[in-house]
């Protein structure tokens, strides 16, 4: 099945995705950790997106939609994919249904996660993560179970993203509600679209977004 995780910045999309996919087999497609790789690697797309990325905008369509295009044919063979950030806009939604449509598939169902924008905000900037192997963390939400040492690669080195800040947090939020907002008048005449309530914890929000996709797929 495919599925795409929707919800303001912090709602906990890669967090949920990677426990989605471990459950279920399906693979994560993140455009953040796939613009943050192509920033990191300093090609023509990174040195694009960067500067949008640190004022907190939305980085062009048709770059987004390209990144997606060509990880969708990478992982042809997946069972599914779990779209987290992607779309963020209608016209990347309607290059989702196209791209999906070319390849045979087609979009099962939207999860919305809801969370207070005060809530939020405490997610942002309390986010780290492991700098060799990606895992998320929150302080005080989820902290290593040992102080200093990564639980899934024993690492102990620790990363915070340029863009966690309290104030271009303000302006993710902005874009949330006037850009990709609009999607939930997209996908829910479309019958697609689950809610689920993303102030509770990890564990719990997992369930609900379990339930929320039984019976489809
Ligand atoms: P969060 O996890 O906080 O929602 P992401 O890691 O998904 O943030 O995205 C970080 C930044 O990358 C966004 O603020 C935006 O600049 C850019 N970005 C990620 N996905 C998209 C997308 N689908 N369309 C446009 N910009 C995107
Ligand atoms: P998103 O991908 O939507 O931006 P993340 O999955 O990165 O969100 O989660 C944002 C931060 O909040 C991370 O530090 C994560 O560990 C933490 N977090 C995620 N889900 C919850 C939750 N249900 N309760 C408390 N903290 C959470
Ligand atoms: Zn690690």
């Amino acid at each position: 099945m495919n599925v795409v995780l929707l919800g303001p910045p912090g709602a906990g999309k890669g967090t949920q995705a990677k426990l989605l996919g471990k459950a279920r087999s399906l693979v994560q497609l993140s455009t953040g950790d796939m613009l943050r790789a192509a920033v990191a690697s300093g090609s023509g797309l990174g040195r694009k997106a960067g500067d949008v990325m640190e004022r907190g905008e939305l980085v062009p369509d048709e770059l987004v939609i390209g990144l997606i295009a060509e990880r969708m044919d990478q992982d042809g063979k997946a069972s599914g994919f779990i779209l987290d950030g992607f779309p963020r806009t209608i016209a990347q939604a309607e290059a989702l249904d196209r791209l999906l449509a070319g390849r045979g598939k087609r979009l099962d169902a939207v999860v919305e996660m809801r969370v207070d924008d005060e809530a939020l905000v405490k997610r942002i900037t309390g986010r780290f993560a492991c700098a060799d192997c990606g895992e998320g963390y929150h302080d005080p939400f989820k902290m290593p179970k040992v102080p200093g040492v990564c639980d899934r690669c024993g690492g102990t080195e620790f990363v915070r993203r340029r863009d966690d800040t309290e104030e271009v947090v303000r302006a993710r939020l902005m874009a949330y509600h006037t850009q990709t907002e609009p999607l939930i008048g997209y996908y829910g005449p479309q019958g697609k679209l689950r809610t689920v309530d993303g102030m509770a914890d990890i564990d719990t929000v997992q369930e609900e977004i379990v339930e929320a996709l039984d019976g489809k797929g």
